[in-house]
C-alpha cells in the first residue's frame, strides 16, 4: 500500500480505507491519541490507539518526536477539530527518543522563545510556527518564478564568487585560498592577490544586478533569485549578512515602467500565498493576535496579518518624490517634536527606517514608492536627472518594514557614467565590461532588487528577520 501524507489524509472524502501514513509525533495523550505532522500540512492527524490491545512496552515508545510508521483504518472522527482520524492497526517506532532529552528541546510541546528556538534552528521546524513560516517561504518562491515566467522573463544565475569590489552596494567578504598566516607579499608589502586562486582579489557578491545588466541587454527580460552576501556589521531584526535576492533588470523600461512592474509582481505573489496557503497564514495571524495581548495597546497591529495583505494588493502604491517626502518628514509631528531619532533638517539626508515607516504607516498609510532620491546617498550606476542633483532611484516602502525594494534606471550614457565613476575613485579597468555595454547598442533599462526575506518577514509577520531563514548569518553567528 502507498503511504499518504497528513495532508492528503485529511483531505480524503471516503473514509473506512485501509492507510499507511509516516510522520513525526507531537503529542500523545491519554495513552490513546497521538498527534502526528509530517511537514506536508500545518494540521496534525490525530491516530487512535486501542491501548487495551497494545503492548505496554511499544506505548511507552511512542513519545513526543519520535518518528513512527502506522497502518490502520481511516475514519470519521468522533472528537471535536477533526473531520477524520486514523483507527491504528498497527505502530512501527521509526526512530524512537528519549522523553528526557526531548523535554530539553523545543520540541516539548510548549511556548518557547524565539531566542531559544534560534539556538535550535535544526528542529524549529518541527514547530508550528517555524512549519508555517518554511512552507511560505517555499510557496513564495515559487509565485516569484511563476510571475517572472507568465512574464516573458528568463532566470539567469548571476555569479556568487564575483571579481569586481564596486558592485556599490555595501561591504563585501573576501573569497580566498591564501594563507592568513604567511600570504605572499608584493614588494610594497601588500598581500599580493595576483598569487590567489583566481590571480586577482575576489569576493561574494553583495547584487548580481550588473551583470544582470549584461543579460538584459541581450535576452530582454531578466531577473536573478539568488544569495547575496553583505558583511556590513549591522546588527538589525531586518538585515543579515547572507540573504536572497531577486533582481529583475528589463531593457527598454524606464522608471515609470519599474515601478510598474515592482507593484504588479508584489501584488502577484501576495495573492499567490493568500489563495494557496490559507492554513498557514491562518496560524501566523492568530499567533500575532495572541502576541499583541501582551503588548501595550501603542504597539498593537492596527490590521491582522490577511488584512496587511490585502491592504497591499487592493491600495495603489502612492509614488512620491523624495523632495516632497523630505518637506513632509520636516514638517511632521515627530519631527518638530524631536521623536525621530535622526532629524531630518535639510534636503540630503539619508532616510531611516523610523522615516520611512512614518512615512507608510502614519502619513500616506498606503505602501509608498519614493523615487528621485539624492544623486549622493544613491549608488554610481543610477540615472542622473536633468536637475545634475537627483537620480532615477526608487524605494519600495512597505508597513512594519521600512524598505522592502530597491531599484533604479540605469545610467546608459557612457560619458555620464565615466564621469561619476572618475568622481567616486571607481577604476575603469574594473568595470571595463560594464561599460561596454554603453558602448555597443546602449538603450534605457531599469530593474530592482527585492530583499526575498523581506518579503517573507512581511508575509508571515515575523518581527526579526533571523526566523524567516533557515539558517541565518549574522555577525558573530554561523551555527549550522
Ligand atoms: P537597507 O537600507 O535596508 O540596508 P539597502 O539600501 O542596503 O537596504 P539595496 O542595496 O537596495 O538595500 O538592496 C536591495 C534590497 O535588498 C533591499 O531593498 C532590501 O529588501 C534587501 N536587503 C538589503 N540589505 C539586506 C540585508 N543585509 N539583509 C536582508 N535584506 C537586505
Ligand atoms: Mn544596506
Amino acid at each position: 500500500m502507498k503511504t499518504s501524507t497528513v495532508a492528503e489524509l485529511l483531505s480524503q472524502e471516503t473514509t473506512h480505507i485501509d492507510v499507511e501514513v509516516k510522520g513525526w509525533v507531537r503529542t500523545f495523550r491519554a495513552n490513546r491519541f497521538i498527534a502526528l505532522n509530517d511537514g506536508s500540512t500545518i494540521n496534525n492527524i490525530q491516530c487512535v490507539v486501542d491501548f487495551e490491545n497494545t503492548d505496554e512496552a511499544l506505548l511507552k515508545r511512542i513519545s513526543t518526536g519520535a518518528a513512527v510508521h502506522i497502518k490502520g483504518q481511516l475514519e470519521e472522527s468522533q472528537g471535536k477539530g477533526q473531520s477524520v482520524e486514523v483507527q491504528v492497526k498497527s505502530i512501527e517506532i521509526l526512530g524512537e527518543v528519549d522523553p528526557e532529552e526531548v523535554s530539553k528541546t523545543i520540541m516539548q510541546p510548549k511556548r518557547h522563545t524565539l531566542d531559544k528556538l534560534r539556538a535550535q534552528a535544526h528542529l524549529r521546524t518541527r514547530t508550528n510556527t517555524f512549519s508555517a513560516v518554511m512552507r511560505l517561504r517555499s510557496s513564495l518562491s515559487f509565485a516569484i518564478h511563476d510571475y517572472f515566467n507568465k512574464n516573458g522573463f528568463y532566470y539567469m544565475h548571476t555569479p556568487i564568487i564575483t571579481g569586481s569590489d564596486a558592485e556599490g552596494a555595501g561591504e563585501m567578504f573576501r573569497v580566498t585560498t591564501l594563507d592568513p598566516k604567511n600570504p605572499p607579499l608584493t614588494e610594497e608589502g601588500e598581500v599580493d592577490y595576483s598569487q590567489d586562486f583566481f590571480g586577482k582579489e575576489t569576493n561574494l557578491t553583495v547584487s548580481g544586478q550588473l551583470e544582470a545588466e549584461t543579460y538584459a541587454m541581450s535576452l530582454g527580460k531578466v531577473y536573478t533569485f539568488g544569495p547575496t552576501f553583505r558583511a556590513e556589521n549591522s546588527n538589525t531584526s531586518r538585515h543579515l549578512s547572507e540573504f536572497w535576492m531577486i533582481e529583475p533588470e528589463v531593457a527598454f523600461m524606464d522608471l515609470d515602467g519599474n515601478m510598474d512592474l515592482a507593484e504588479d509582481f508584489m501584488k502577484y505573489v501576495l495573492s499567490h500565498v493568500l489563495k494557496h496557503n490559507k492554513e498557514d497564514l491562518t496560524f501566523l495571524e492568530q499567533r500575532l493576535i495572541q502576541e499583541d495581548k501582551s503588548k501595550p495597546q501603542a504597539e498593537r497591529n492596527e490590521m491582522t496579518l490577511t488584512e496587511k495583505l490585502h491592504f497591499v494588493i487592493d491600495n495603489n502604491f502612492k509614488r512620491v518624490s523624495y523632495t516632497e517626502a523630505i518637506d513632509i518628514l520636516r514638517n511632521s509631528k515627530p519631527n518638530k517634536k524631536k521623536k525621530f531619532k535622526y532629524l531630518i533638517n535639510e534636503w540630503g539626508a539619508d532616510l531611516q527606517s523610523e522615516h520611512e515607516r512614518f512615512l507608510v504607516e502614519k502619513h500616506f498609510k498606503c505602501p509608498v514608492i519614493l523615487f528621485d532620491y539624492p544623486a549622493n546617498i544613491k549608488a554610481f550606476y543610477m540615472r542622473l536627472n536633468e536637475d545634475e542633483k537627483t537620480v532615477r532611484a526608487m524605494d519600495i516602502l512597505f508597513p512594519g518594514i521600512g524598505e522592502i525594494v530597491g531599484g533604479s534606471q540605469r545610467e546608459e550614457r557612457l560619458d555620464v557614467l565615466k564621469e561619476k565613476m572618475a568622481a567616486l575613485g571607481i577604476p575603469e579597468e574594473e568595470l571595463w565590461w560594464y561599460l561596454d555595454l554603453r558602448k555597443y547598442g546602449t538603450a534605457t533599462h531599469s530593474g530592482f532588487g527585492l530583499g526575498f526575506e523581506r518579503l517573507v518577514m512581511f508575509v508571515t509577520g515575523m518581527g526579526n528577520i533571523r526566523d524567516v531563514i533557515p539558517y541565518p548569518r549574522t555577525p558573530q553567528n554561523a551555527e549550522f
